[in-house]
């Protein structure tokens, strides 16, 4: 057999050389050095007997340098062994699929895929071995790098307190990190395959499985629930999930990172008992002296001692501000328990907001309170409750513009709604606190600024009045500029 070289001589297989054969194997001939792959031949010396164009290109040797030798040097981490237990393969199996580490003429390192055959005349005598071998150094340094970040995303995942871990389509679990032991008291191997929901409190279930949907239909989730430890105890963990997609964009896994709460809640839980109990023990001394300072008062007016009643109705309007206090502190905790109760009434929206302003505007001198109001706003709920979202708004548009002499205050009807709104004309707040503002106790502490009173509840129990009509709250707001407040109801 002869491959004759249609530009140059590359090819050294002796054999019969007819007329009629020589012009289909220069055929061949002209397709092997045109491919791609690098075609290499050897003889059952393994001594290299064709070298294609592509072969140079891969290795940098011309046929020139390379025809007679054996191809070894060109895979140096090849040893005899393995060589050996190839060749066996190659025999039994008649072809050999390998990835191999080549080295090229430069000395530089190359991975190809080498496909091996054995070589037959037509009574089946082996004349030799090709090698079809391609480049694959970029797919292997991809592999090479996934791997390696896979490697260090490993390392974090095992290392880190929290679980983290992958759950599949039907909510089984795929892998959980092994603080899985520390937080729950089970090995990953004890819960890989089982169900992700077998461990979540009954009362919390419906919130996870919500929880999970959204995950799989592509949201970023946040969950709180208990889970049954190993031993019984119940551990609350606060879990973050997100869908992972495959190459296709399918939804693959969730992965989830959880932390274990338990203790940090039980410690918010004696924080809120201890602000209920401690406001309610203030609350009642607060409220008798209220009531003597009345009493005082209504005394040294009937005497005309005018001086003596206008400290006394600075006291008043003091112990005023100290039960708003105490009162939203009661509120508070009964919000966190679900326990604050609700009076409810059909009533005219509109006069309830021009009665609080009248009452606002006789103890403000600094800032007159404009209102703008439609009329005949009927709406269902506790009058005080929303009247309290009223104050809050207009005393913190007071509050927080010391600088500015009103506050504008409307009361529309629009797209079914009733929109109360609280514009001042003070210092604003900065775009980075404007997400946590409805926070409970969230309140903003700038340096540069002077520092005003108050506990950061007022708009936090505001928004959570507002939530159980099915209204919303919501501001603009630029610093140095001012804010405008607002909450919108839907009206029957
Ligand atoms: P606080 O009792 O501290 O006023 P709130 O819950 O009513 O508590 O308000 C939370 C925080 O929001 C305040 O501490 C303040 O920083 C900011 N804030 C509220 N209303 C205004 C406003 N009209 N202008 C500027 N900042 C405001």
């Amino acid at each position: 057999m002869s491959l004759p070289d249609p530009h140059a001589a590359s090819t050294h297989i002796e054999g019969d050389q007819s007329a009629s054969s020589d012009s289909f194997l220069l055929f061949q001939s002209t397709i092997l050095e045109n491919v791609r792959d690098s075609v290499i031949v050897t003889d059952l010396q393994h001594r290299i007997t064709y070298w294609n164009h592509a072969s140079t290109q891969l290795f940098g040797y011309t046929p020139e340098e390379i025809l007679g030798h054996t191809p070894d040097h060109l895979y140096p981490q090849v040893d005899e062994a393995q060589r050996i237990h190839d060749f066996q393969e190659l025999y039994e199996q008649q072809e050999d699929v390998d990835e191999w580490q080549g080295r090229r003429k430069d000395g530089s390192l190359v991975w190809i895929d080498v496909k091996s055959t054995i070589l037959r005349d037509a009574d089946d005598n082996i004349l030799g071995f090709l090698s079809i071998s391609r480049d694959i150094t970029e797919r292997k340094e991809a592999e090479e790098r996934l791997r390696r970040s896979q490697e260090r995303y490993r390392l974090v995942a095992e290392n880190v307190s929290d679980i983290i871990s992958l759950v599949d389509l039907n909510g089984n679990w795929r892998y959980v990190s092994p603080s899985l032991k520390t937080l729950l008291g089970y090995e990953p191997g004890e819960l890989i395959g089982t169900s992700t929901f077998t461990l979540v409190h009954p009362d919390e279930l419906a919130v996870i499985q919500k929880g999970f949907a959204d995950a799989l239909a592509g949201q970023k989730v946040h969950t709180i629930a208990r889970y049954k430890h190993k031993d019984g105890r119940w551990i609350i963990l606060e879990t973050s999930g997100i869908a992972i997609f495959d190459e296709r964009g399918q939804v693959d896994r969730i992965v989830c990172t959880s932390t274990d709460i338990t203790e940090r809640t039980e410690l918010e839980k004696r924080k809120d008992e201890f602000i209920s109990m401690a406001s309610h023990e203030l609350k009642t001394p607060v409220t008798s002296i209220k009531a003597y300072t009345q009493v005082l008062r209504n005394r040294f007016q009937k005497r005309g001692d005018d001086e003596t009643v206008h400290f006394l109705q600075r006291m008043d309007a003091q112990l005023t501000k100290l039960s708003t206090l105490i009162n939203d502190l009661l509120d508070i905790t009964k919000m966190q328990a679900g326990k604050i109760t609700y009076r409810e009434e059909q009533f005219q929206l509109d006069e309830l907001v021009k009665e609080i302003v009248e009452n606002v505007q006789e103890m403000t001198p600094t800032h007159r309170l404009q209102l703008t109001s439609e009329e005949n706003i009927s709406i269902y709920g506790d009058r005080d409750r929303l009247g309290q979202v009223v104050i809050n708004l207009l005393t913190n548009a007071i509050k927080y513009s010391p600088g500015a002499d009103k506050v504008c205050i409307s009361v529309v009807r629009q797209d079914k709604q009733a929109i109360v709104s609280v514009q001042d004309f003070g210092i604003g707040i900065d775009k980075i606190h404007q997400e946590k503002i409805f926070e409970r106790f969230y309140q903003v502490t700038d340096p540069l600024e002077k520092t005003f009173p108050g506990l950061g509840i007022g708009l936090y129990i505001s928004s959570e009045i507002i939530k159980r009509y099915h209204g919303s709250m919501s501001f603009e707001s630029e610093k140095g500029v001012g804010s405008t407040f607002s909450f919108h109801l839907p009206l029957q």
